[in-house]
């Protein structure tokens, strides 16, 4: 499997350097504005390779991307201290038209992969530029929020984040939904789970879960400026699942034909991902307040994306 990246910066070099760690690509090209920079993040990259799995990493222009399975854009501004991933809107959408023109060139049959914020906007907008069917522009969406959202309610239970499924469903950002109606350990709703084993999941434990997902994103940007080695994860396990054509069910963001009422619009819902991309997509099991709430999150979207 043959993987481009476009952007080679924090979240680009995160994704390829998990993606040569975890293995799946037996080719990954980095393209970025600075072929210098592209090239320096490449070798650093390809060091780590004789302690991983065999991959070639290289540098280049788009042309480089030729035969590409599937290409991660992460191309793009990043997100300042206290600045909503709306608000990067606009500055990330020119950077994509350009970016996909490239891609599209020289990797017309790849699967998009979209990494940069706001991401159901960004995917929205790689959809619409690149005229590719919506099961092939896939962001990243709300992949790492539902990973978070499992691991804290693992770490409440006392039992492996693998135990629990769970979804975080709609906006990747401040309107996401934690679908706790959903939400299972052990095959069991988490409640009942909770009580058997004496840690019950009262308000104030929910309280600080969604917390704890919702803006976790905002603790690590005021820390250290960006997010990069967990959505860079994210990505490579998106390309694991797509390149083995796994089938895995990850949630993640597509233009989708309706939610709650709401047409056309990218958002994350639990989607079936193999080799041709997304191949299905679920409806969780929701409450009456978690549906508004998706409901709520696609119309901001759509209003959002609409204005473009
Ligand atoms: P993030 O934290 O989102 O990865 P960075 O600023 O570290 O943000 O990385 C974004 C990368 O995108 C930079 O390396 C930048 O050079 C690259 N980039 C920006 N605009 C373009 C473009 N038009 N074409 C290709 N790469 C671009």
């Amino acid at each position: 499997m043959k993987v481009g990246i476009v952007g080679a910066g924090m979240v680009g070099s995160a994704a390829g350097y998990a993606l040569a760690l975890r293995g799946g690509a037996s080719e990954i090209v980095l393209v970025d504005r600075s072929l210098a920079f592209a090239r320096a993040q490449a070798e650093d990259i390809s060091h780590a390779v004789p302690f991983a799995h065999p991959c070639r990493v290289l540098a280049g222009e788009y042309g480089a991307l030729e035969g590409a399975d599937m290409v991660i854009l992460a191309a793009g501004v990043a997100q300042k201290a206290g600045e909503s991933r709306l608000s990067l809107l606009s500055r990330n959408a020119d950077v994509f038209a350009q970016v996909i023109a490239g891609v599209r060139n020289a990797a017309p049959d790849a699967i998009l992969l979209v990494a940069s914020n706001p991401v159901d906007i960004m995917t929205d907008v790689a959809q619409r530029i690149s005229g590719l069917p919506a099961a092939r522009v896939i962001g990243s969406g709300t992949i790492l929020d539902s990973a978070r959202f499992r691991s804290l309610i693992a770490g409440h239970l006392g039992i492996a984040p693998q135990s629990v499924h769970a979804y975080v469903l709609g906006e990747h950002g401040d309107s996401e939904v934690l679908a706790w109606a959903s939400a299972r350990a052990a095959s069991q709703p988490v409640e009942r789970f909770a009580a058997q084993v004496g840690a019950a999941i009262t308000q104030d434990v929910r309280d600080r879960i969604d917390d704890g997902v919702r803006r976790a994103a905002y603790r690590i940007i005021e820390g250290k400026g960006a997010t990069w080695y967990g959505i860079g994860a994210g990505l490579a396990r998106i390309v694991q699942a797509v390149g083995g054509d796994q089938r895995s069910v990850l949630s993640v963001s597509i233009v989708t034909p309706e939610v709650e009422g709401v047409s056309d619009v990218a958002l994350s819902l639990p989607r079936v991902v193999g080799r041709e991309g997304v191949i299905a997509t679920l409806r969780p099991e929701l409450s009456g307040t978690e549906s508004d709430a998706l409901r709520r999150s696609a119309e901001m979207l759509k209003d959002t994306a609409s204005r473009l």
